[in-house]
């Protein structure tokens, strides 16, 4: 295993003495087994594909209401749901999730809520005081991460406290595994039904579609992966160990955002790393435009890329298979 300090600010918490930790995550080969099913033709649910409206407030339109907690949870509540309840969303698209902050708007959203869907795995920081300041003794909460063994975070030496306290129960980002997704969905489903049995029939074939398009996702993850075992990225996110341990790569080294010069040190640090390790390529996030970035992935000779963890983006469920198909692109055209 290899750490190598090489910056000491983030753009997230400037304020904090941060790190370049670069760490080997190991991967575990035999999860393969979840899924065998080849479904070749798609057959969307109208009400999966029209779910692409805006998040609104609905009270009086006699539907369960659910909230969610962010972007992911929005879309495979709402990819079961279709039009069956009236589903919003605390963290709206384009605030990071990590550190969010509720608003009171929140907090009136869950007090009138009958379901909340959360991601769980101590993401959602801000969930619990704002549930208590809710006082809804009636809403059902889902965890979609239920049953879903946490992995640890892979870069647990440098981090902050805050950073610990973030991520104290595993690493979070389960929903960039397409396996693991189709659990998150399972779960939701179960949860929906439990609080609105009447649509138990319409949950169950909304989830089913969305499931089947989740196995075709991950067939084509897998048959594209295979060809470029173990291929090594380093990432500025520690978002997609679950996603390198399902399909055999190796995220090699966690780089929280620099804002500040990376001293020469530093820079050569990275540069042995990346050596050692073979790494096939640098990925930051969409959005995120960082001369540091671009002057380091020179540095290294490396092409940088973006990945896109979803935390973020368009609201209709479909936009998960467009961002993960996109992604797939990016990490074949990397390894290759
Ligand atoms: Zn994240």
């Amino acid at each position: 295993m290899l750490q190598t300090r090489v910056v000491n600010k983030t753009k997230r918490q400037s304020s904090s003495i941060l790190s370049f930790v670069v760490l080997l995550l190991l991967t575990v080969a035999g999860c393969s087994q979840a899924n065998t099913n080849q479904v070749k033709n798609l057959v969307k649910s109208p009400k999966v594909q029209e779910a692409a409206s805006t998040p609104t407030s609905s009270s009086g339109t006699g539907k369960t209401k659910v909230v969610t907690t962010f972007l992911p949870m929005y879309i495979f509540t709402k990819a079961v749901t279709g039009d069956a309840a009236d589903v919003e969303i605390l963290v709206p698209p384009g605030t990071e999730v990590h550190e969010y902050q509720a608003t009171p708007n929140n907090v009136k959203a869950i007090a009138t809520a009958n379901v909340l869907v959360k991601n769980g795995l101590g993401l959602e920081q801000f969930l619990e005081n704002t549930i208590k300041n809710a006082q809804n003794p009636k809403l059902a909460q889902i965890d979609a991460s239920i049953n879903i063994k946490p992995l640890n975070e892979i870069s647990p030496v440098e981090k902050t406290a805050k950073e610990e306290h973030e991520h104290a129960e595993g690493n979070p980002h389960v929903w960039l595994d397409p396996v693991l997704a189709k659990q998150q969905v399972m779960n939701i489903r179960d949860g929906l039904i439990a609080a609105d049995p009447a649509n138990k029939a319409t949950y169950e074939a909304n989830a089913a579609n969305y499931i089947k398009q989740l196995s075709s996702l991950n067939n084509e993850f897998e048959q594209t992966l295979e060809k470029t075992p173990n291929c090594t990225f380093v990432t500025f996110h520690d978002a997609y160990p679950y996603l390198a341990q399902r399909y055999k790569l190796k995220q090699l080294a966690v780089v929280e955002i620099p804002e500040d010069q990376l001293t020469p040190a530093d820079v050569q640090n990275a540069v042995n790393a990346v050596k050692k390790y073979k790494v096939k390529a640098l990925f930051s996030e969409p959005g995120v435009d960082n001369k540091l970035l671009t002057s380091l992935s020179k540095d290294l000779n490396l092409t940088l890329r973006t990945l896109d963890s979803l935390e973020t983006g368009k609201t209709d469920p479909q936009y998960y298979f467009q961002a993960m198909k996109a992604n797939l692109q990016t990490l074949e055209t990397a390894c290759k």
